[in-house]
């Protein structure tokens, strides 16, 4: 086996519910790293015990029942989100921990009478994940390539992006989701096909279609979700099963966090099983007491046709976004060389039967659902890596329109939804206010014409403006969007050639 070397780039698929990492090596050939018992999983989860010790993955996920206030999990939902956000809303609704604002315009969660901001946790993860590599590779492994989902804004890409900075990991590249499951898929098979990849994973879903040909892998079209996921199938059981409960007894279960800590556990467990089996019970002894201190236990039969029911709309919005994607693409069902499914919630029956139906043949088995993410970013990871024998070349797109507000309120869109990345655009500006020296733009992503709806990416300023009568200063401002769909902007005299000061980027709020 080849020796690595200390600079070589891991994969990591940093998941919602789990992450994984992989590393490649010169002849293509990819190796998950494995976890203590051979595990490749590690929850994405941390909390903090009541003695203080911090505890990660499999570690936090054992004691995260009796301790669900200070087990944090899914918090990729909240990663570079406003805090007015209405998602922030939703997540609260459905955690034990507590989600509030933070102090740098960005959500921060409590664990342990603590509060951190959520890429701070998502650090914590990936420091894990670091570490365990480092263990396995034998080296201190300091450069990754990370995979996000294809649907993530600018904004979110920046909070990974700093959440590896705050442990001395380079995050060389951002790549999405269902390119990196692409790329899984088809190196090393001379291929000259058009893939639509399908991942519905623990808290998200994207949908992207993406032409191969041989090393090249073009993305057309993509769009998503990033509040869709298993997760969510978890919570319509949950509401079923908390209202039967309501019904029987009279009792509201849902403020007692240790009993829905139990039901949470047993709700993706039947869910898991009813991908393999057409009936599961769902029970549970001594949930709670009656007021006169008799206990009770949950009693409710589940079957798979009961899941489906419940978990229909869900399936529904995955296949309304699909549609739009292929619009966007400008190709029809019979246009799809193969679909590709990413994402543990794809193992259920239902949703490769409306796939089935919607496409007219069956999804391809050609990637594994947990691990093709991981190889993916690997791959690309060793194609990034000085004289690399593997060369890959990504094209990507941006997921949302980004620009800029312009006077009212509008949307001036700079970039539209889909636009190949690496980007550039320049847009033309003048001064509106007599002798102005400063000129400040609020740029948005988000594909509404009122920005008002679109999510602030920040505000910029731009210093040094030559001060002129209105109109008659000509100044031009050039977005970029790197590869990673990052953006950087920087603006300039046009009469002048003299570029503007420092360009201050203010988070949003
Ligand atoms: P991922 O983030 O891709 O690992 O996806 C994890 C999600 O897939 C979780 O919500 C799991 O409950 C769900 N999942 C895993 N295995 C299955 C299965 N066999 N059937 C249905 N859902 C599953």
């Amino acid at each position: 086996m080849e020796k690595l070397s200390p600079d070589t780039i891991i994969g990591i698929d940093l998941g919602t519910t789990n992450s994984c990492a992989a590393v490649a090596f010169g002849d293509g050939s990819v190796k998950l790293v494995p976890y203590k018992g051979g595990d490749y999983i590690i929850p994405s989860i941390f909390a903090i015990d009541d003695k203080g010790n911090e505890l990660i993955g499999h570690e936090a996920k054992r004691q995260w029942q009796l301790n669900p206030r200070n087990t944090l999990y899914a918090t990729k939902r909240l990663i570079g989100r406003a805090p007015r956000d209405e998602v922030v809303e939703s997540v609260q609704g459905s955690v034990q921990y507590q989600v509030h604002a933070g102090t740098e315009n960005d959500v921060e969660v409590d664990c342990h009478g603590k509060a951190f901001h959520v890429h701070e946790v998502s650090a914590k993860i990936l420091a894990k994940i670091r570490d365990v590599s480092s263990d396995h590779l034998g080296f201190k492994v300091s450069r990754a390539v990370v995979t996000v989902p294809a649907y993530f804004t600018d904004r979110q890409r920046q909070a990974v992006k700093e959440a590896g900075k705050l442990i001395d990991l380079e995050v060389v590249r951002i790549i999405n989701e269902p390119t990196a499951a692409a790329m899984a898929y088809g190196i090393g098979k001379k291929l000259d096909q058009r893939v639509l990849v399908y991942d519905l994973g623990g808290g998200t879903f994207d949908v992207s279609i993406i032409e191969i040909r041989d090393r090249v892998f073009e993305v057309k079209a993509t769009g998503g979700d990033i509040f869709l996921g298993g997760i969510d199938f978890d919570n319509a059981m949950i509401r079923h099963v908390l209202d039967d409960f309501q019904k029987r007894h009279g009792i509201d279960l849902s403020t007692d966090p240790v009993a829905m800590q139990r039901i949470k556990d047993l709700a993706e467990r039947t869910k898991i099983d009813l991908s393999a089996r057409t009936e599961a019970p769902f029970s549970i002894p001594f949930i709670t007491m009656t007021p006169q201190g008799q206990p009770l236990n949950m009693e409710v039969k589940f079957d798979r046709k009961l899941l489906e029911r419940l978990t229909q709309p869900l399936v529904d919005r995955s296949l309304k976004i699909l549609g739009a994607v292929m619009v966007d693409a400008g190709v029809s069902a019979s246009d799809i060389d193969e679909v590709m499914l990413v994402g543990g919630q794809t193992r259920m029956p239902s949703v490769q039967d409306r796939l089935t139906r919607f496409f007219g043949k069956p999804p391809s088995k050609g990637v594994h659902p947990d691990e093709a993410v991981a190889i993916g970013a690997a791959l690309y990871g060793r194609s990034l890596q000085d004289n690399s024998d593997l060369k890959l070349q990504l094209l990507d797109v941006i997921p949302m329109a980004i620009g800029l507000e312009q006077a009212g309120g509008a949307m001036h869109v700079v970039f539209p939804r889909n636009a190949p990345i690496p980007n550039a655009r320049a847009v033309r500006a003048t001064n509106s206010v007599d002798q102005q020296t400063e000129l400040v733009v609020r740029i948005f992503q988000g594909d509404q014409p009122a920005t008002s709806h679109n999510e602030l990416l920040g505000e910029f300023t731009f210093s040094g403006v030559r001060p002129a009568r209105p109109g008659a200063t000509q100044l031009e401002i050039l977005f970029e969007v790197n590869i990673e769909g990052i953006l950087t902007m920087s603006a300039r005299d046009l009469d002048t050639g003299r570029q503007m000061k420092t360009t201050v980027r203010v988070s949003a709020g």
